[in-house]
């Protein structure tokens, strides 16, 4: 017997008829003497409905009431999934994230998880209930309620198993595991059996969103056993999806890449005749960091005559906010020439741990895009990733070009 935390995503949690398959794939690992915590995310949609609704009232909603509407999307789907477990004669009982309480800190929207208090869980699992807890909520230490950012039903999963000493974290989702890059995007993508961790960290921090980012942190700093399934197939208890491994083992894939991520969801900022002095990259980022706003992609270019042009990139979310930040401070401020914003960017990334050890893997990368006739904008490499920034029209002719050129389609020997 296996304590098991199993997290349903969205698209699995669609309509009744979904969440009864649900309900029965639950019912099968139950029969095999499992105790199940399961985390299901709102049904498909209703948090963009819910945002939308809150957006139609106010354009620039206050994340604390933001938080209250779309926690209830979770909170729907707990109920209706311990509704459709006991009809199949399982006792079942649902939680809020707060009823557990899942204490957070107080960044509405993007709230982190603080502490887990399994009490009430473990006495259920002990009476032979499959515990039903909300996805993606919270509630601060002031009793507000907080949402974890996008997606965030993933770190309810994990650091649940991580709370309880689950044996296992299984993400459901709508494929069948972690793929060599999105497979609607290229229908050759494949199947990985494992990948490491630290890809794993690199793909989801780059756009993967198969899974959240923070779930992959959370499993990585409690070493949680962390396993991407789907809820879509038949129930098959030898189905092992993609498991994150922790160590490199010598029968995984010997592969130099392992997958490729992308993102629209940045924008670039480019602050142009900018006089190259000590101190000016400060000017430029500290007010934008002074504004809660995350930096990703950065270059400055060699100075000619004295001037230099200086660009980065922020989520598309802040782009109106940086832009303005620029152009009525940092511009008088250092007496820059211009500024000039792109919000129709992309962002590509191969990653792989056999970067280490192989030299190429850029120049190949860039050959790729120059035969495609794809601009690069920017470039960034770290240990195990390379990232190039392009026009967002070109990203998925690239993405497939790439994937091509190092034949992430083919088994590697
Ligand atoms: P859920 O609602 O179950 O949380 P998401 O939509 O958040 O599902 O994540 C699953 C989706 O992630 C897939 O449908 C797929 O389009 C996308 N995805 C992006 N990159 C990958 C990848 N490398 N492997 C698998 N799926 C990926
Ligand atoms: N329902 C939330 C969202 O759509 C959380 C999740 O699905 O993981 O972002
Ligand atoms: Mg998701």
């Amino acid at each position: 017997m296996a304590l098991i935390v199993q997290k349903y995503g969205g698209t699995s949690m669609g309509s009744p008829e979904r969440i009864r398959e649900v309900a029965k794939r639950i019912a099968h690992y139950h029969s095999q003497g499992h105790q199940l915590i399961v985390v299901p995310s709102a049904m498909s949609g209703e948090t963009n409905r819910l945002l939308g609704l809150a957006k139609q009232l106010n354009a620039e909603p206050d994340g604390r009431e933001l938080d209250v509407i779309a926690a209830t999307g979770e909170q729907v789907s707990v109920g209706l999934l311990a509704l459709a477990i006991q009809n199949l004669g399982i006792k079942a009982k649902s939680y809020t994230g707060w009823q557990v309480k899942v204490l957070t800190d107080s960044a509405f929207t993007k709230a982190r998880i603080l502490s887990i208090d399994d009490k009430n869980i473990r006495k259920d699992l002990a009476e032979g209930n499959v515990v039903v807890v909300a996805g993606f909520q919270g509630i601060d230490e002031h009793g507000n309620i907080t949402t974890l950012g996008r997606g965030g039903s993933d770190t309810t999963g994990v650091a649940m198993a991580a709370a309880l000493k689950a044996d296992e974290c299984q993400i459901f989702t709508d494929v069948d595991g972690v793929y060599t890059t999105d497979p609607r995007v290229v229908p050759s993508a494949r199947k990985l059996d494992q990948i490491t961790f630290e890809e794993m960290f690199e793909l989801a921090s780059q756009g993967s969103k198969v899974l959240q980012i923070r779930s992959v942190e959370f499993a990585g700093k409690y070493k949680v056993k962390l396993r991407v399934l789907s809820s879509f197939t038949e129930f098959d208890s030898q189905d092992r999806g993609t498991l994150i491994t922790y160590e490199e083992d010598e029968n995984m894939e010997q592969a130099i890449i392992s997958g490729i991520a992308f993102n629209r969801d940045e924008a670039k900022l480019t602050v142009a005749g900018v006089p190259d002095r000590p101190g000016i990259a400060f000017s430029i980022l500290g007010p934008i960091a002074e504004a809660n706003i995350d930096i990703d992609v950065i270059i400055q270019n060699t100075s000619f005559e004295g001037l230099t042009d200086f660009s980065f990139t922020v989520h598309r979310n802040d782009y109106a906010k940086a832009l303005a930040i620029l152009n009525d401070k940092v511009k008088p401020l250092i007496n820059a020439r211009s500024v000039a914003g792109d919000n129709k960017i992309a962002k590509i990334s191969l990653v792989g741990i056999g970067m280490r050890s192989h030299v190429g893997i850029a120049a190949k990368m860039f050959e790729t895009l120059a035969h495609e006739n794809v601009n690069i904008q920017m470039i960034s490499t770290s240990e195990i990733k390379t990232s190039v920034v392009v026009d967002e029209k070109y990203m998925e002719l690239a993405v497939r070009a790439l994937h091509t050129a190092f034949e992430l389609d083919k088994v590697p020997v």
